[in-house]
């Protein structure tokens, strides 16, 4: 089983967990299916990681931790994840295609965002290996003080459906490239990438048990794996709700941890802004990924004075997305990942109709022809006459759903944009560079973006404020979660401590 298999392949899928460097069956058996969003039949049938699989995959990590992976040169670690990023990028078209038909995502996004920048990842942390070091304090006397920067041992990593293969990238990237070994649980609804990931990591030469994937639900798998006494960090990916069951089940063994939840981004356009861009960068900012993005610009701030002007290019924009097969190369949008994500977004419609706001585009399921008909699409739905207090404003719909908001100037602006339990990601569209910057410095979030939304780099930090979470992924922060900082104190005079008397 070296290669990926084609999402055209008439095999059906099937996947077993991936433990100690072996394909193996769940302890009980079990085994669940994963549906294609587009038409809702059966993807592939996975194994069923529970507590007694994680237990098995947690051991086979430290084994590896300790044994094979710690000894390994720095040079040959950063040479395997760097053989990883070629290898995916062999594969990429294939990988592409099979998170499309997991995800739903339009072959156009997985194709050229996705499997790039997961690429892209394993090889920036691969020049990471060697570079990873620690300094020389000058302490004061006869002494010598330096650090030491050292993996943090076994690590839980929970990772989210809505880009199931970057996710995994963004998290075993530095942990590997530190030292780390891992325990990847992917998300029940989208195992199927992270699973021909591991056929890659196979084909790379990792030692067995470096990377572990375990496939299962939340509350049963993911739930195992955090409470773990035998992990030594968990990193999740996911809601802010289940990222706060992470931490109260971290804080039982006070195990490392790093979360990374959900967000209700201001996107804000004022006046003096480039009409076109903006009208683009409030698309970019709520459709892109349908939704699904946890930094996604659900709150569209518009300056008043242009609030009319603009709304009319932005629906007639919308109404120019294609919804649909989301192999075909011309589809903006495919289905949400889920049924329940559709019914979600269906009941925040509901809300946001109750509340008062005006529904001016999309607001229901679009009337697609044959398979189609049983996916779990959505219109591009924009709200206008929201006020910040509403609740589809302030809770996360994680859909393509965007509530306008207007504000006279830059105060109010700043009052209502901060005024959030979250705090991930913010843009900006203006032309006056100083109001920009000051926005920048003002808004708490951990990205900003300035006549731009949703660029990354997997050199450049990403992660949020308040309850968008804490840590930062991606870039020489990450490494920072996953490494210790060991201080060495050495006596350079040769004499007894005094102390006590000679
Ligand atoms: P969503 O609500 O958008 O599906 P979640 O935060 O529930 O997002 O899921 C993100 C990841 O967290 C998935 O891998 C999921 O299986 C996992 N998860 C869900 N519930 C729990 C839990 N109680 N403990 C640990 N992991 C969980």
């Amino acid at each position: 089983m070296s290669s990926v298999q084609p999402v055209e392949s008439n095999t059906p899928r099937k996947y077993q967990l991936f433990i100690d460097g072996q394909w193996v069956d769940a302890e009980s058996g079990k085994t669940f299916t994963t549906p294609n969003p587009a038409t809702g039949e059966n993807l592939a049938e996975v194994s069923e990681a529970d507590k007694a699989d994680i237990d098995k995959a947690v051991s086979a990590a430290r084994r590896a931790f300790e044994g094979k992976w710690s000894k390994m040169s720095a040079r040959d670690r950063g040479r395997i994840l760097y053989k990883l990023s070629k290898l995916i990028e062999e594969h990429s078209s294939e990988l592409a295609a099979l998170e499309t038909a997991d995800n739903g995502k339009p072959i156009k996004e997985s194709t050229y965002v996705d499997l790039p920048q997961v690429a892209e990842n394993f090889e920036y942390f691969a020049g990471w290996a060697t570079k990873i070091e620690g300094e020389t304090i000058p302490v004061p006397g006869q002494m010598f003080n330096y650090t030491l920067r050292e993996p943090v041992g076994v690590c839980g990593q929970i990772i989210p459906w809505n880009f199931p293969l970057l996710m995994a990238a963004w998290k075993l990237a530095p942990a590997l490239a530190a030292g780390n070994t891992v325990v990847l649980k992917p998300a029940e609804q989208t195992p199927v990438t992270a699973m021909e990931l591991g056929k890659l990591i196979q084909e790379a030469g990792f030692p067995e048990g470096v990377v572990n994937i375990v496939p299962g639900y939340g509350e049963t798998a993911g739930a195992a794996l955090a409470a773990h006494p035998g992990i030594d960090k968990i990193a999740f990916t996911g809601s802010t709700e289940v990222g706060k069951l992470i931490a109260r089940a971290a804080a039982e063994n006070l195990t490392k941890v790093s979360l990374e939840l959900g967000g209700k981004a201001p996107n804000i356009v004022f006046a003096d802004a480039d009409m076109d861009q903006a009208v683009n960068g409030a698309m970019m900012g709520i459709f892109f990924n349908q939704g699904q993005v946890c930094c996604a610009g659900s709150r569209l701030f518009v300056e008043e004075k242009i609030k009319g002007e603009f709304l009319d290019r932005l629906i007639e924009k919308a109404s120019r997305i294609n919804v649909g097969d989301p192999m075909d190369k011309g589809t903006h949008m495919g289905p949400q990942v889920s049924e329940e994500q559709l019914n979600r977004i269906k009941s925040y419609v509901d809300v946001a109709q109750k509340e008062g706001a005006t529904m001016l585009a999309g607001g229901e399921s679009p009337q697609l022809a044959g398979a189609f008909q049983k996916g779990y699409f959505f219109q591009p739905t924009i709200f206008s006459d929201v006020n910040n207090q509403m609740r589809v404003a302030q809770e996360e719909i994680f859909g393509p759903v965007v509530s306008v908001i207007t504000f006279r100037d830059e105060d109010d602006l700043i009052r209502q944009a901060n005024d959030t339990i979250y705090g991930l990601s913010a843009g900006i569209w203006t032309r006056d560079i100083t109001r920009a910057h000051r926005f920048a410095k003002e808004i708490k979030a951990g990205v900003v973006w300035i006549n731009t939304f949703n660029m990354f780099n997997a050199a450049s930090p990403f992660g949020g404020y308040k309850q968008s979470g804490y840590g930062r992924e991606m870039g020489k922060h990450a490494l920072e979660m996953y490494t210790h900082v060991k201080s060495v104190w050495v006596d350079l005079s040769g004499r007894p401590i005094g102390w006590f008397g000679k």
